[in-house]
């Protein structure tokens, strides 16, 4: 079997779910699962109703709302024909009636917590889904809609939930394999689950690639097909670069590196379940269905470039400590790490000199917290607005001089902080994201000019 994800602008209307039932049925002798984001913008006007409830505004959150259900059933209807449509358009109906209650509720309480929250994202992939499903139905296509909340089970922390793999595991083979092996289509919504007693949780923005993923991991699946908005991976980010190329294959390190290091088209947890059950991932274009897109495995071929491809990650904030009374004494950044550890707040980058010690963290609400911890083993300065920028590749480790290369590309750009060696594919440094558009266009002019074309188009 295998596992197809269309991401937000593949069934962002009528027009594209019609896209989507013709992939997927050119796929039904592989045995496809169907996992489906919600349709695009969704998830953020879900986000903006629940922040509206939470400040009382029902009057807002329920007009927001109302717009949505216009939306779902305008895609439903055209999808279905009005006689299918009149049928289905009651569950419809049940599931905005029930947002509205919720979105009441909050406002009611006057507070959004991420339990409700959750809650309210919930709706965005429960209503795709259901309409994908129905639209495979009237298309001929002998599909079954699968609630993810029964079968993606994780822990309780909502918002960004873990997934409970054995407990999900167990959950996709009593409730999905023997619909496969009827040749029935799963369709389920991604980004979302469910806690062990049913309350709704998502496991993190853009987390429907994670759910592909963890479906395919945990039924074997041949390869995760990730369908989205763009004929690949690609040297870097289309919208930053115009001449970016697709990446024929990529190795999976190489591409949870750049999924790590910002680059959107895959969530960064998606490589997990695919290097642990070595499951091939192919990212393609639903609009371009007939373009190979990006093969990813255990090993890519040899590439006659030194870098594959450039990732930008945005809203980092640099944190600088300077060890005034401890200076470096042992323990020293055990003690720093304990508090981003007590905050729950990942560390990208991190370097050390004889007194100070600088890292990165994705901006965050929970910053002056953090600084406020800090504080008490040195003196910090925090500056936000920063970017990391990401040049990822196997060759990086075999090239002489490529940090020449890549800052002698960039002479007149401020770098704040440098690393490479970690992983040995990267090299990765900061600046200031107002420098990002220039940097990314001036080093994919540099690396990429000439191209490898057994490895890029
Ligand atoms: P989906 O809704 O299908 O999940 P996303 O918007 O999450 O799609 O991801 C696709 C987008 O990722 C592309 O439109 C592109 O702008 C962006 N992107 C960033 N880096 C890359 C890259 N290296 N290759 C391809 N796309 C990238
Ligand atoms: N709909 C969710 C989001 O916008 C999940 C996803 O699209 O992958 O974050
Ligand atoms: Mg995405």
């Amino acid at each position: 079997m295998i596992v197809m994800k269309f991401g937000g602008t593949s069934v962002e209307d009528a027009a594209a779910m019609e896209r989507v039932c013709e992939i997927v049925r050119c796929r039904l002798s592989s045995k496809p699962v169907v996992v489906v984001s919600a349709m695009a913008k969704v998830t953020d006007q879900l986000v903006a109703m629940g922040q509206a409830a939470g400040r009382s505004d029902s009057d807002s959150a329920l007009a927001m709302s109302r717009a949505m259900r216009e939306r779902h059933y305008n895609a439903a209807s055209e999808l279905l024909g009005t006689g299918l449509f009149t049928r289905f358009h009651a569950e419809l109906e049940s599931d905005f009636n029930a947002l509205d209650e919720l979105l009441r509720g909050i406002a009611a309480v006057g507070e959004i917590t991420p339990r409700s929250t959750d809650a309210v994202l919930s709706f965005g992939e429960r209503l795709s889904s259901k309409i994908v499903a129905a639209a495979f139905s009237a298309h001929g296509i002998n599909s079954a809609l699968v609630d993810a909340r029964a079968c993606i089970i994780t822990d309780t922390t909502h918002t960004r939930a873990l997934p409970l793999f054995d407990e999900i595991n167990a959950r996709l083979l009593a409730q999905v394999q023997p619909l496969i092996q009827q040749g029935i289509v799963p369709v389920m919504g991604g980004f979302i689950g469910a806690t062990l007693t049913g309350t709704p949780t998502t496991i993190g923005r853009g987390g429907s690639d994670f759910s592909a993923a963890i479906v395919g991991g945990g039924l074997n699946a041949e390869r995760i097909e990730i369908w989205t908005d763009v004929d690949g991976m690609m040297t870097t980010d289309p919208r930053l670069c115009p001449q970016a190329r697709r990446i024929k294959e990529i190795s999976f390190d190489e591409a949870a590196e750049l999924a790590y290091f910002g680059a959107k088209v895959l969530h960064p947890a998606t490589m997990l379940p695919a290097i642990q059950k070595n499951i091939p991932v192919h990212v393609l274009n639903s609009r371009n269905p007939k373009n190979e897109g990006t093969r990813i495995t255990a090993r890519a071929p040899h590439c006659r470039n030194a870098i594959k491809s450039i990732a930008v990650k945005k809203r980092i904030t640099i944190v600088d400590l300077v060890a005034t009374r401890m200076l470096m004494a042992h323990g020293f950044l055990r003690s720093v790490f304990e508090v981003f550890d007590r905050h729950r707040c990942p560390v990208d980058m991190v370097s050390t000199s004889e007194v100070s010690v600088s890292l990165t963290i994705d901006s965050n609400e929970a910053i002056p917290a953090i600084a406020n911890d800090l504080q008490k083993l040195a003196d910090v300065k925090y500056a936000g607005r920063k970017a990391i920028i990401c040049l990822v590749g196997e060759n990086v480790r075999e090239t002489p001089g490529i940090a020449g290369q890549v800052f002698g590309s960039i002479a007149d750009v401020n770098i704040r902080m440098i690393s490479q060696g970690a992983s040995e594919i990267n090299i990765s440094f900061v600046i200031d994201e107002d420098d990002v558009p220039r940097a990314v266009q001036l080093l994919h002019q540099k690396f990429f000019a000439e191209v490898d074309p057994a490895i890029f188009e």
